[in-house]
């Protein structure tokens, strides 16, 4: 029964992110249908029309190429590798959007790390989704601490930045899909997150100080 439990938990849980996703793609094609059947009856050129189809078009663009990472993709392959590197690659590609946001990211990880069954495109998603978070909560710049390091049977990874934070009633929200704060938020990020580490049968934290920033813990199994 414990089983029978989880599965209608899981499915209600699939029918409040359907009725979401439909909620939040109607909206901006309700708005750029307006705007087609406007153009239409004026019967000229406007660019602020267009500039306004353009934006929510990229907006449904991005919720469901977010999206793409809650469903299971193709190409999930689970191998023995290492997550130092994974961690490297995600902070040299996102060091450019961090410079401009004038957000230093510094790393140190224990030399020796364990190699980890896991998934590499999941945990890169994991890692971007975390930074990104990080960088857009500092929006006057600052540091973001990653740190990674080797706990009993776990690695942990810690990203620390000194940002925003989150106040003590919002925290119950966070996960929770279409949950954002920010004007061009998806609020699917933590979302994929949970789902992934879940699914390499690890632990996500987050604790936070309003004003004083936020830390996200990964613990993840070593094999
Ligand atoms: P999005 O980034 O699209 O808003 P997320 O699921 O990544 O969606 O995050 C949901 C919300 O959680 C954010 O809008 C923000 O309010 C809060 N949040 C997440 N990470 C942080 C952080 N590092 N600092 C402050 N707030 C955060
Ligand atoms: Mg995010």
């Amino acid at each position: 029964t414990a089983q029978l439990v989880e599965k209608s938990e899981k499915l209600a849980l699939v029918g409040q992110l359907a009725a979401g996703i439909a909620h939040e793609i109607r909206n901006p094609l309700t708005s750029i249908r307006g705007f087609l059947q406007l153009s239409h009856r004026q019967g000229e050129h406007r660019d602020d029309y267009f500039e306004i189809m353009i934006t929510e078009l990229d907006r449904i663009n991005l919720i469901v190429s977010e999206l793409l990472g809650v469903s299971k993709p193709v190409d999930v392959v689970y191998k023995k590798q290492a997550v130092t590197t994974m961690l490297e690659d995600v902070v040299a590609l996102i060091q450019s959007q961090a410079l401009m946001d004038n957000v230093q990211i510094h790393v140190n990880m224990e030399p020796d790390m364990p190699l980890l069954y896991c998934e590499e495109n999941q945990l890169k998603q994991v890692f971007l989704n975390v930074l990104k978070n990080g960088i857009e909560a500092m929006p006057d710049g600052g540091t973001i601490q990653v740190e990674m390091k080797r706990i009993k049977g776990f690695i942990q990874i810690q990203v620390k930045d000194e940002g925003s934070g989150i106040s003590a009633e919002h925290m119950p929200k966070l996960g929770e899909p279409f949950y954002t704060t920010k004007e061009k938020g998806t609020g699917l990020g933590l979302m994929t997150c949970m789902k992934i580490i879940d699914s390499h049968c690890g632990e996500l934290n987050i604790s936070s100080e309003k004003e004083k920033g936020t830390t996200v813990e990964i613990k993840l199994p070593v094999a």
